[in-house]
């Protein structure tokens, strides 16, 4: 019978695609494989296979299967494959753009070309020689004679490392290397190879940084946190997924460890999410004392040979059991997974924005875990309602911690009115009063501090005093950025750079300078401030030059004030912070979307949570304009309920998460005119099918233009209990009669974002 696959191929088409299977290839033809196809009308194409079957499709030309990259075994596993379905059902993408979010690119050959991209590194090994068996039975000393006493001493060792008096038939591999750093006398190698003692042959080895070392037990768990660890194993008999709530520094990282542990000793593979790669590091360090080699880590930052390596081996017979990694190590091939780590499941940097796949990883990571019927653990200071709302309404367990370890005391908060300040003429430049006595107390003692601000670069934006005129970019309606490093004003959502123009384009006025402030521009002043003082900055600027470095300074003492944006409020362990300074709370709290409360309330309390760790006594102090603010009143972790149950009153009111799930529909051209018309009529197709108020819009969102595209919004809501599949058809059908509207989708660019962040 012919046989025929549905294949996934990196296209942006909503759809699988129908080749035959040539009978050369009947056998080695599997779901998973890797296959390369010829696609349109010259060019090929590296896919997978997704499914294997009788069926022929409609249609004549069907096009045939060229060869398999994958011959021995496929290198998508069978839960990968769903997975793969899955999300681009869910996230509203094509199929293909999840498997260019999943492949290293070492995978995915863009020619379809028969080789890979992807060499693997190889190593030459020393192995016993066809002679060796005759000398090894008698007295091997004895052999070589006194004239060849290099000779004896490298085969002696090579014995000796290859452990063959333990193994005789399973000797450990020795690298050629390692015997030459014994001894390195190439012609006495060449002699015992020559004699049939020994030969050499190439072995594949890794990349990957191998951790050597004896691996510890984990650190023994206070009364409170083994009480935790069993609440969440009592809690994973009856439910899928577990919501730990712990303060910040009540030690989950060390339940998470605990848990591992038991999950590897029996058998099953674990995989722990992080929101960031800059928090990997820290924690790579505390799990690889116990788990060496047994684990890897793999982000977006490792190199592709590094990705390519690493899914190699899971998809293989002795795959790692721990794997490490942010958002996109939720689509490696797994076998044994049972259970998932979620740690800080509030992060909106789970979900990724750009391009699609626009997935949730914490979301994903629960649907992958339910595929392989695995337990997901949940982990956060300042859960999300999302994932909050789960649990008080029993889907969800929920453990909770409400106390550091070693009962070490949450830091003070001290809120400071900017406002009242500036006024009274008490503050000037970006410090009030009361940080500065704070720092220098912290100093003074050789503590560290932390300075939180969410803008980076030197100023906020380049104006004219005299005319108010903003320098913008020509092609994204954004506010300039000043960076004095470079002296020059960048553009943070497409990074064009531009010189300051001499005068001002609007009045001519000569005085054009930065108004506001960045971390580039509070470090400097910190410098001025307290000369003496090491300071380090750490964004995306400076993540550049190599944040590692940053984080193990501070972490070490080597420098004494960290400035940072969001990057620094993320999990990381820092000892000796006794001082945390918010520089600016309004520019959190301002932000015009529903979640902004929740998001101020997370960053303020994770910020605060870096402070006092090792120690009590630790000050959290607050600038602001609105000292009154509401949640600025609720910064206890005992008014958690309190401030949960008032936001969710808010959510249900306005039905939004999660109290409904949205979906945001962008449309973008360059074509104003064109955008603002096809918005206009999909936005009506959608009330007639979701109901007038469940749609939101068109909107011009706040930036509204990106690299010369208009952008329209419109907002989707629906009931929690419509199946997704139901509103991507009515988006999808909508989409299409605008379409048919007089071409009003020409040139217009059509992208959905399930549960945008
Ligand atoms: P969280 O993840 O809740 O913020 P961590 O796991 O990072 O907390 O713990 C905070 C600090 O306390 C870390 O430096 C950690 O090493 C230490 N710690 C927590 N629990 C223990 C424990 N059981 N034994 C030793 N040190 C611990
Ligand atoms: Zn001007
Ligand atoms: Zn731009």
């Amino acid at each position: 019978m012919t046989m025929y696959a549905d294949i996934i191929l990196p296209v942006p088409l909503n759809r699988l695609f129908t080749y035959k299977v040539p009978d050369s290839l009947q056998f080695s033809a599997a779901e998973g494989a890797r296959v390369y196809v010829p696609f349109g009308k010259s060019r090929r194409l590296t896919g997978i296979i997704a499914r294997i079957h009788n069926d022929r499709p409609y249609g004549n030309n069907l096009k045939e299967i060229l060869g398999i990259l994958d011959s021995e075994r496929p290198s998508i596993l069978p839960v990968q494959l769903k997975l793969m379905e899955w999300i681009p059902e869910y996230y509203m993408c094509a199929p293909g753009d999840v498997m260019k979010a999943a492949l290293p690119s070492g995978l995915r050959p863009d020619s379809g070309a028969n080789e890979q991209s992807y060499k693997p590194r190889t190593e030459i090994f020393v192995r016993l020689g066809p002679k060796a068996a005759d000398y090894l039975t008698a007295d091997y000393s004895q052999l070589f004679g006194k004239t060849a006493v290099r000779q004896k001493q490298i085969f002696g060792k090579y014995l000796e490392l290859a452990e063959i008096k333990e193994n005789p038939n399973n000797p450990a591999p020795v690298s050629k290397r390692s015997l030459a750093r014994f001894c390195n006398s190439p012609s006495a190698l060449k002699a015992l190879e020559d004699n049939g003692l020994i030969e050499f042959y190439e072995l594949e080895t890794g990349r990957l940084p191998q951790f050597s070392g004896k691996t510890q037990a984990p650190q023994p768990l206070s009364g409170t946190q083994q009480k935790a660890l069993d609440e969440i194993k009592q809690s994973f008999r009856s439910r899928n997924v577990c919501l730990l709530h712990g303060i910040t520094s009540s030690g989950k990282t060390e339940i998470y460890i605990h848990l591992i542990k038991e999950h590897i000793e029996k058998g099953g593979q674990v995989l722990y999410l992080l929101p960031e790669i800059a928090l990997t590091t820290q924690i790579m360090h505390r799990l690889q004392k116990v788990f060496g080699n047994d684990m890897c880590v793999y982000h977006s930052r490792c190199s592709d040979s590094i990705r390519v390596e690493i899914w190699n081996r899971l998809a293989g017979p002795d795959p790692y059991k721990l794997i490490l990694g942010a958002r996109s190590a939720v689509m490696l091939p797994v076998r044994n997974l049972s259970l998932v780590i979620v740690d800080e499941e509030h992060e909106p940097s789970f979900k990724q924005e750009d391009p699609a796949p626009r997935y949730h990883g914490r979301n994903t990571a629960i649907m992958l875990a339910s595929i392989c019927g695995a337990k997901t653990l949940l982990g956060s200071a300042t859960p999300s309602l999302e994932s909050y709302a789960n649990a008080v309404n029993g889907k969800y367990g929920l453990v909770t911690i409400s106390q550091r370890y070693r009962n070490m005391k949450l830091p003070a908060i001290e809120i400071v009115d900017t406002a009242e300040l500036r006024r009274k003429k008490y503050m000037h430049g970006i410090f009030s009063p009361q940080l500065k006595e704070r720092i220098r107390e912290a100093l003074d003692n050789g503590k560290q501090v932390i300075l939180f601000h969410n803008r980076r670069g030197y100023s906020g934006i380049v104006q004219c005093p005299d005319c108010g005129w903003v320098q913008k970019c020509d092609r994204c309606d954004v506010s300039l950025t000043f960076h004095k490093e470079s002296g020059l004003a960048v553009c943070h959502y497409c990074g064009r750079k531009y010189h300051i123009p001499a005068s001002c384009p609007s009045c001519g006025g000569k005085s054009l300078r930065g108004r506001g402030y960045g971390t580039e521009r509070i470090e400097e002043s910190i410098n001025e401030i307290f000369p003496r003082a090491r300071t380090a900055r750490l964004d995306l600027d400076s993540a550049k030059k190599g944040y590692e470095q940053i984080l193990s300074d501070f972490q070490e003492g080597r420098t004494d004030i960290l400035v940072g944006t969001q990057m620094i409020s993320k999990g990381l362990d820092f000892e000796n912070v006794s001082v945390v300074g918010i520089l600016q709370a309004d520019s959190i709290m301002s932000y015009p979307d529903f979640r902004a409360t929740e998001r101020a309330y997370q960053l303020i309390m994770q910020v605060a949570g870096r402070a006092g760790r090792k120690e009590s006594g630790a000050t959290v102090v607050i600038q602001t304009r609105q000292p009154d603010a509401r949640i600025l009143k609720m910064l206890s972790f005992d008014d958690w309920k309190e401030y949960y149950e008032e936001q969710i009153a808010e959510r249900k009111l306005f039905s939004y998460p999660p109290c409904s799930r949205l979906v945001s529909v962008l449309l973008k051209s360059t074509d104003l005119q064109q955008v603002e018309k096809a918005s206009a009529c999909m936005a009506e197709k959608l009330r007639d099918y979701f109901g007038k108020d469940s749609v939101l819009g068109p909107d011009a969102p706040q930036i509204s233009r990106i690299q010369s595209r208009h952008i329209r919004t419109i907002l989707v809501k629906s009931p929690m209990n419509t199946p997704v599949r139901q509103t991507r058809t009515l988006l999808l059908q909508a989409a299409d009669e605008t379409g048919r509207d007089e071409g009003l989708m020409n040139g217009v660019i059509l992208s959905f974002d399930a549960d945008p962040q």
